[in-house]
Protein backbone atom coordinates (compact mmCIF):
# COMPACT_ATOMS: atom_id res chain seq x y z
CA UNK A 1 0.00 0.00 0.00
CA UNK A 2 0.81 3.61 -0.98
CA UNK A 3 2.06 5.84 1.70
CA UNK A 4 -0.21 8.62 2.32
CA UNK A 5 1.53 11.81 3.22
CA UNK A 6 0.40 12.48 6.42
CA UNK A 7 0.82 16.82 7.89
CA UNK A 8 1.68 16.69 11.83
CA UNK A 9 2.21 20.27 12.74
CA UNK A 10 3.60 20.54 16.80
CA UNK A 11 0.23 22.57 17.80
CA UNK A 12 -2.55 23.44 15.54
CA UNK A 13 -5.23 25.85 17.56
CA UNK A 14 -7.93 25.69 14.39
CA UNK A 15 -10.35 22.61 15.92
CA UNK A 16 -10.25 24.58 19.30
CA UNK A 17 -11.25 27.57 17.33
CA UNK A 18 -13.81 25.92 15.01
CA UNK A 19 -15.92 25.19 17.94
CA UNK A 20 -16.18 28.08 19.95
CA UNK A 21 -15.78 30.77 17.08
CA UNK A 22 -19.18 32.12 17.17
CA UNK A 23 -19.03 32.49 21.18
CA UNK A 24 -15.45 33.96 20.41
CA UNK A 25 -16.93 36.27 17.74
CA UNK A 26 -19.70 37.56 20.03
CA UNK A 27 -17.58 38.39 23.38
CA UNK A 28 -15.05 40.31 20.91
CA UNK A 29 -18.55 42.53 19.18
CA UNK A 30 -19.42 42.88 22.96
CA UNK A 31 -16.34 44.49 23.72
CA UNK A 32 -15.87 46.80 20.69
CA UNK A 33 -19.90 47.59 21.22
CA UNK A 34 -18.74 48.99 24.32
CA UNK A 35 -15.35 51.06 22.97
CA UNK A 36 -13.91 50.08 26.90
CA UNK A 37 -10.99 48.69 26.08
CA UNK A 38 -8.55 48.16 29.16
CA UNK A 39 -9.48 46.89 32.17
CA UNK A 40 -13.07 47.34 33.55
CA UNK A 41 -15.70 44.47 33.65
CA UNK A 42 -14.53 42.06 31.35
CA UNK A 43 -11.16 41.44 33.19
CA UNK A 44 -12.81 41.74 36.67
CA UNK A 45 -15.31 38.98 35.50
CA UNK A 46 -12.56 36.91 34.01
CA UNK A 47 -10.46 36.92 37.56
CA UNK A 48 -13.18 36.27 39.62
CA UNK A 49 -14.28 32.98 37.14
CA UNK A 50 -10.34 31.84 36.93
CA UNK A 51 -10.21 31.78 41.09
CA UNK A 52 -13.13 30.24 41.23
CA UNK A 53 -11.93 27.72 39.40
CA UNK A 54 -8.80 26.61 40.71
CA UNK A 55 -9.68 27.57 43.84
CA UNK A 56 -7.53 30.78 44.62
CA UNK A 57 -8.90 33.82 46.72
CA UNK A 58 -7.31 36.33 44.53
CA UNK A 59 -6.46 36.24 40.77
CA UNK A 60 -5.46 39.54 38.90
CA UNK A 61 -4.87 39.64 35.33
CA UNK A 62 -1.96 41.41 33.63
CA UNK A 63 -0.11 41.52 30.29
CA UNK A 64 1.63 38.43 29.97
CA UNK A 65 3.07 35.87 31.96
CA UNK A 66 6.26 37.21 31.88
CA UNK A 67 5.05 40.43 33.38
CA UNK A 68 2.88 37.77 35.65
CA UNK A 69 6.75 37.04 37.05
CA UNK A 70 8.15 40.69 36.80
CA UNK A 71 5.30 42.20 39.21
CA UNK A 72 4.80 39.39 41.87
CA UNK A 73 8.66 39.44 41.93
CA UNK A 74 8.05 43.25 42.47
CA UNK A 75 5.44 42.65 44.73
CA UNK A 76 7.93 41.06 46.77
CA UNK A 77 9.96 43.88 46.68
CA UNK A 78 12.72 42.03 45.53
CA UNK A 79 15.86 44.14 43.82
CA UNK A 80 19.72 44.76 43.59
CA UNK A 81 21.72 43.13 46.13
CA UNK A 82 18.85 40.20 47.07
CA UNK A 83 18.95 36.50 45.31
CA UNK A 84 16.12 34.46 43.76
CA UNK A 85 16.51 30.83 43.73
CA UNK A 86 15.26 29.89 39.97
CA UNK A 87 15.74 26.28 37.94
CA UNK A 88 18.34 26.15 35.24
CA UNK A 89 16.10 24.23 33.01
CA UNK A 90 13.07 26.52 31.82
CA UNK A 91 12.15 29.20 29.49
CA UNK A 92 14.05 32.56 29.53
CA UNK A 93 11.26 34.59 31.54
CA UNK A 94 11.79 32.66 34.97
CA UNK A 95 15.07 34.20 35.22
CA UNK A 96 14.73 37.19 33.03
CA UNK A 97 12.79 38.64 35.42
CA UNK A 98 14.64 38.49 38.07
CA UNK A 99 17.83 40.15 36.57
CA UNK A 100 15.70 42.80 34.96
CA UNK A 101 14.93 43.54 38.44
CA UNK A 102 18.59 44.13 39.22
CA UNK A 103 18.28 40.84 41.30
CA UNK A 104 20.74 37.87 41.21
CA UNK A 105 19.17 34.67 40.04
CA UNK A 106 20.89 31.84 41.11
CA UNK A 107 20.43 28.69 39.27
CA UNK A 108 20.24 25.26 40.43
CA UNK A 109 20.26 21.55 38.64
CA UNK A 110 17.04 20.04 38.39
CA UNK A 111 16.03 16.69 39.05
CA UNK A 112 16.89 13.71 36.66
CA UNK A 113 12.96 12.27 36.60
CA UNK A 114 11.13 15.20 35.89
CA UNK A 115 13.79 17.88 35.13
CA UNK A 116 12.37 20.46 37.28
CA UNK A 117 13.79 22.10 40.68
CA UNK A 118 15.37 19.78 43.34
CA UNK A 119 14.83 20.55 47.17
CA UNK A 120 17.98 19.40 48.12
CA UNK A 121 19.88 21.81 45.29
CA UNK A 122 17.73 24.44 46.83
CA UNK A 123 18.68 24.01 50.23
CA UNK A 124 22.34 24.14 48.98
CA UNK A 125 22.33 27.16 46.97
CA UNK A 126 20.10 29.32 50.10
CA UNK A 127 21.87 31.98 51.30
CA UNK A 128 20.57 34.71 53.98
CA UNK A 129 20.24 37.05 50.70
CA UNK A 130 17.70 34.71 49.00
CA UNK A 131 14.76 36.63 48.80
CA UNK A 132 12.73 33.94 47.15
CA UNK A 133 12.01 30.85 45.23
CA UNK A 134 10.87 29.98 42.17
CA UNK A 135 9.90 26.46 40.96
CA UNK A 136 8.82 26.15 37.10
CA UNK A 137 5.93 23.81 36.80
CA UNK A 138 7.76 22.83 33.21
CA UNK A 139 5.30 21.07 30.52
CA UNK A 140 1.88 20.92 32.70
CA UNK A 141 3.76 18.89 35.80
CA UNK A 142 4.05 20.79 38.79
CA UNK A 143 7.24 20.53 40.82
CA UNK A 144 7.34 18.62 43.83
CA UNK A 145 6.05 21.54 45.91
CA UNK A 146 6.03 20.36 49.89
CA UNK A 147 9.63 20.36 50.23
CA UNK A 148 10.48 23.66 48.34
CA UNK A 149 7.68 25.14 50.68
CA UNK A 150 8.54 23.48 54.10
CA UNK A 151 12.52 24.53 53.10
CA UNK A 152 11.24 27.89 52.14
CA UNK A 153 8.80 28.72 55.24
CA UNK A 154 11.67 27.22 57.40
CA UNK A 155 13.68 30.23 56.36
CA UNK A 156 10.81 32.82 55.89
CA UNK A 157 11.25 33.10 51.90
CA UNK A 158 8.34 33.32 49.74
CA UNK A 159 7.52 30.95 47.06
CA UNK A 160 6.89 32.36 43.44
CA UNK A 161 5.41 29.78 41.64
CA UNK A 162 5.99 30.06 36.94
CA UNK A 163 2.81 28.08 36.19
CA UNK A 164 3.15 29.55 32.90
CA UNK A 165 2.92 26.19 31.14
CA UNK A 166 0.88 24.18 34.07
CA UNK A 167 -2.82 25.64 34.54
CA UNK A 168 -5.06 22.64 35.21
CA UNK A 169 -1.87 20.73 36.67
CA UNK A 170 -2.51 19.41 40.25
CA UNK A 171 -0.71 18.12 43.15
CA UNK A 172 -1.43 16.07 46.09
CA UNK A 173 -5.37 17.33 45.35
CA UNK A 174 -3.91 21.37 44.67
CA UNK A 175 -3.93 23.34 41.42
CA UNK A 176 -0.46 23.94 40.61
CA UNK A 177 -0.14 28.08 41.10
CA UNK A 178 -1.73 27.88 44.07
CA UNK A 179 0.35 26.48 46.54
CA UNK A 180 3.24 28.53 47.06
CA UNK A 181 3.21 32.33 48.31
CA UNK A 182 2.16 33.67 44.55
CA UNK A 183 1.60 31.96 41.08
CA UNK A 184 1.96 33.54 37.59
CA UNK A 185 0.65 32.61 34.30
CA UNK A 186 0.48 33.37 30.78
CA UNK A 187 -2.31 33.04 28.17
CA UNK A 188 0.70 33.35 25.33
CA UNK A 189 -1.37 31.51 22.17
CA UNK A 190 0.16 28.32 22.42
CA UNK A 191 -0.50 28.01 26.34
CA UNK A 192 -3.33 25.48 27.99
CA UNK A 193 -5.30 28.73 28.02
CA UNK A 194 -4.43 30.86 25.14
CA UNK A 195 -5.38 34.45 24.29
CA UNK A 196 -5.76 36.29 21.18
CA UNK A 197 -2.72 38.24 21.87
CA UNK A 198 -0.27 38.55 24.87
CA UNK A 199 -1.92 37.94 28.50
CA UNK A 200 -0.81 36.64 32.28
CA UNK A 201 -2.37 36.00 35.55
CA UNK A 202 -0.80 36.70 38.62
CA UNK A 203 -2.24 34.55 41.52
CA UNK A 204 -2.47 34.53 45.66
CA UNK A 205 -3.94 33.61 49.24
CA UNK A 206 -2.60 37.09 50.71
CA UNK A 207 -4.86 39.71 50.44
CA UNK A 208 -2.10 42.14 50.81
CA UNK A 209 -0.14 41.09 48.17
CA UNK A 210 -2.94 40.76 45.80
CA UNK A 211 -3.66 44.62 46.50
CA UNK A 212 0.39 45.39 46.10
CA UNK A 213 0.23 43.53 42.58
CA UNK A 214 -2.84 45.64 41.59
CA UNK A 215 -1.51 48.51 42.25
CA UNK A 216 2.25 47.86 40.96
CA UNK A 217 0.21 46.80 37.86
CA UNK A 218 -1.19 50.22 37.08
CA UNK A 219 2.09 52.16 37.59
CA UNK A 220 1.87 51.87 41.42
CA UNK A 221 -1.20 54.27 40.92
CA UNK A 222 -3.97 54.55 44.02
CA UNK A 223 -6.02 56.92 43.75
CA UNK A 224 -5.84 57.83 40.29
CA UNK A 225 -2.66 60.01 39.80
CA UNK A 226 -1.52 59.38 43.65
CA UNK A 227 1.72 57.17 43.08
CA UNK A 228 2.97 55.18 46.35
CA UNK A 229 5.87 53.49 44.39
CA UNK A 230 6.80 53.10 41.03
CA UNK A 231 4.91 50.21 38.84
CA UNK A 232 3.92 49.84 35.48
CA UNK A 233 1.73 49.27 32.64
CA UNK A 234 0.90 45.44 33.26
CA UNK A 235 -2.50 45.39 32.40
CA UNK A 236 -4.71 43.09 30.97
CA UNK A 237 -6.94 44.12 27.90
CA UNK A 238 -10.75 43.83 27.94
CA UNK A 239 -10.99 41.89 24.65
CA UNK A 240 -8.17 39.33 25.75
CA UNK A 241 -9.83 39.02 28.83
CA UNK A 242 -13.41 38.25 26.86
CA UNK A 243 -11.81 35.64 24.83
CA UNK A 244 -10.26 33.84 27.90
CA UNK A 245 -13.65 34.09 29.45
CA UNK A 246 -15.20 31.82 26.40
CA UNK A 247 -12.09 29.79 26.55
CA UNK A 248 -12.09 28.78 29.93
CA UNK A 249 -14.94 26.37 30.96
CA UNK A 250 -13.46 24.28 28.02
CA UNK A 251 -10.28 24.18 29.68
CA UNK A 252 -10.57 21.11 31.66
CA UNK A 253 -11.74 19.19 28.66
CA UNK A 254 -8.87 20.44 26.17
CA UNK A 255 -6.73 19.10 29.22
CA UNK A 256 -8.23 16.03 29.29
CA UNK A 257 -7.72 15.21 25.82
CA UNK A 258 -4.01 16.18 25.87
CA UNK A 259 -3.69 14.14 28.66
CA UNK A 260 -5.77 11.07 26.21
CA UNK A 261 -3.13 11.69 23.88
CA UNK A 262 -0.43 11.54 26.16
CA UNK A 263 -1.77 7.97 27.44
CA UNK A 264 -1.92 6.99 23.78
CA UNK A 265 1.70 7.87 23.54
CA UNK A 266 3.10 5.74 26.45
CA UNK A 267 1.11 2.57 25.37
CA UNK A 268 2.80 3.15 21.79
CA UNK A 269 6.26 3.59 23.02
CA UNK A 270 5.84 1.15 25.80
CA UNK A 271 7.81 -1.19 23.82
CA UNK A 272 10.23 1.35 22.44
CA UNK A 273 13.39 1.49 24.83
CA UNK A 274 15.09 4.08 23.40
CA UNK A 275 12.51 6.68 24.04
CA UNK A 276 11.87 7.60 28.11
CA UNK A 277 8.39 9.27 28.04
CA UNK A 278 7.29 11.78 30.60
CA UNK A 279 6.76 10.61 33.85
CA UNK A 280 3.56 11.32 36.02
CA UNK A 281 4.12 10.97 39.77
CA UNK A 282 1.16 9.69 41.32
CA UNK A 283 0.69 12.47 43.39
CA UNK A 284 0.14 14.60 40.47
CA UNK A 285 -2.06 15.44 37.55
CA UNK A 286 -0.03 16.21 34.15
CA UNK A 287 -1.99 18.21 31.91
CA UNK A 288 0.98 17.80 28.85
CA UNK A 289 1.39 21.77 27.95
CA UNK A 290 4.50 19.68 26.33
CA UNK A 291 4.86 15.88 25.68
CA UNK A 292 8.73 15.96 25.87
CA UNK A 293 10.38 12.30 25.63
CA UNK A 294 14.07 12.12 25.93
CA UNK A 295 16.04 9.96 23.28
CA UNK A 296 19.75 9.75 22.15
CA UNK A 297 20.48 11.40 19.16
CA UNK A 298 18.05 13.48 19.32
CA UNK A 299 18.57 16.27 16.61
CA UNK A 300 19.08 13.26 14.35
CA UNK A 301 15.66 12.24 15.24
CA UNK A 302 13.95 15.59 15.13
CA UNK A 303 15.25 15.67 11.36
CA UNK A 304 13.99 12.16 10.42
CA UNK A 305 10.73 13.61 11.79
CA UNK A 306 11.04 16.86 9.74
CA UNK A 307 11.68 14.83 7.01
CA UNK A 308 8.49 12.74 7.77
CA UNK A 309 6.51 15.98 7.42
CA UNK A 310 6.10 15.92 11.68
CA UNK A 311 6.99 19.22 13.45
CA UNK A 312 9.03 18.98 16.74
CA UNK A 313 10.72 21.60 19.17
CA UNK A 314 13.28 21.16 21.53
CA UNK A 315 12.25 22.74 25.24
CA UNK A 316 15.16 24.39 25.44
CA UNK A 317 18.51 23.86 24.14
CA UNK A 318 20.13 25.82 26.11
CA UNK A 319 20.00 25.87 29.89
CA UNK A 320 20.20 29.40 31.76
CA UNK A 321 23.91 28.65 33.18
CA UNK A 322 24.90 28.55 29.60
CA UNK A 323 23.41 31.65 27.99
CA UNK A 324 25.58 34.47 27.01
CA UNK A 325 23.49 37.23 28.74
CA UNK A 326 23.65 35.36 32.31
CA UNK A 327 27.23 34.38 32.07
CA UNK A 328 27.91 37.18 35.24
CA UNK A 329 25.25 34.69 37.44
CA UNK A 330 27.06 31.68 36.31
CA UNK A 331 30.56 30.58 38.77
CA UNK A 332 30.79 27.33 37.65
CA UNK A 333 28.71 25.79 33.82
CA UNK A 334 29.64 22.61 34.81
CA UNK A 335 27.65 22.08 38.09
CA UNK A 336 24.81 21.77 36.43
CA UNK A 337 25.21 17.76 34.61
CA UNK A 338 21.37 16.83 34.63
CA UNK A 339 20.37 19.93 33.16
CA UNK A 340 22.76 19.50 30.37
CA UNK A 341 22.37 16.40 29.45
CA UNK A 342 18.55 17.02 28.96
CA UNK A 343 19.12 19.77 26.84
CA UNK A 344 20.60 17.58 24.32
CA UNK A 345 18.16 14.75 24.88
CA UNK A 346 14.55 16.92 25.00
CA UNK A 347 12.26 16.22 22.48
CA UNK A 348 8.35 17.92 22.24
CA UNK A 349 6.04 15.90 20.23
CA UNK A 350 2.68 17.47 18.96
CA UNK A 351 -0.21 16.52 21.91
CA UNK A 352 -2.71 19.12 20.98
CA UNK A 353 -5.92 18.63 21.71
CA UNK A 354 -7.81 17.38 18.28
CA UNK A 355 -4.71 15.57 17.11
CA UNK A 356 -6.04 12.59 15.06
CA UNK A 357 -5.26 9.26 16.21
CA UNK A 358 -3.40 8.66 12.72
CA UNK A 359 -1.40 11.46 13.49
CA UNK A 360 -0.27 10.03 16.37
CA UNK A 361 0.28 6.79 14.47
CA UNK A 362 2.48 8.62 11.76
CA UNK A 363 4.58 10.14 14.74
CA UNK A 364 5.35 6.70 16.72
CA UNK A 365 6.13 5.26 13.78
CA UNK A 366 8.75 7.97 12.48
CA UNK A 367 10.17 7.81 15.76
CA UNK A 368 10.82 3.68 15.57
CA UNK A 369 12.24 4.05 11.97
CA UNK A 370 14.50 6.71 13.56
CA UNK A 371 15.98 4.97 16.75
CA UNK A 372 15.80 1.48 15.69
C1 LIG B 1 5.44 31.06 28.46
C2 LIG B 1 6.26 31.07 29.67
C3 LIG B 1 6.55 32.27 30.37
C4 LIG B 1 6.25 33.64 29.83
O1 LIG B 1 4.96 33.85 29.43
P1 LIG B 1 4.62 34.96 28.30
O2 LIG B 1 3.14 35.08 28.41
O3 LIG B 1 5.07 34.41 27.00
O4 LIG B 1 5.32 36.21 28.67
C5 LIG B 1 7.24 32.18 31.56
N1 LIG B 1 7.66 31.00 32.05
C6 LIG B 1 7.43 29.85 31.41
C7 LIG B 1 7.90 28.57 32.03
C8 LIG B 1 6.73 29.84 30.19
O5 LIG B 1 6.52 28.69 29.55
Amino acid sequence: MERVALKVPLLDLQPQYAAIRADVLAAIERVCDSQHFIMGQEVERFEAEIAEMIGVAHAVGVSSGTDALLVALMSLGIGPGDEVITPTFSFFATAGSVARLGATPVFVDVRPDTLMMDAEAVAAALTTRTKAIVPVHLFGLSADMDPIVALASSRGVPVVEDAAQALGATYRGRQAGTIGTLGCFSFFPSKHLGAFGDAGLVTTNDAGLAARVRRLRNHGMEPKYYHHEIGGNFRLDALQAAVLRVKLPHMPAWNAQRRANAARYGELFSQMRQVNVPVEPSDRVHTYHQYVVRVRERDRVRAHLASRDIATEVYYPVPFHRQTCFAAYTHSPDAYPVADRAALEVLALPVFPGLSGDQQAHVVASVAEAVR
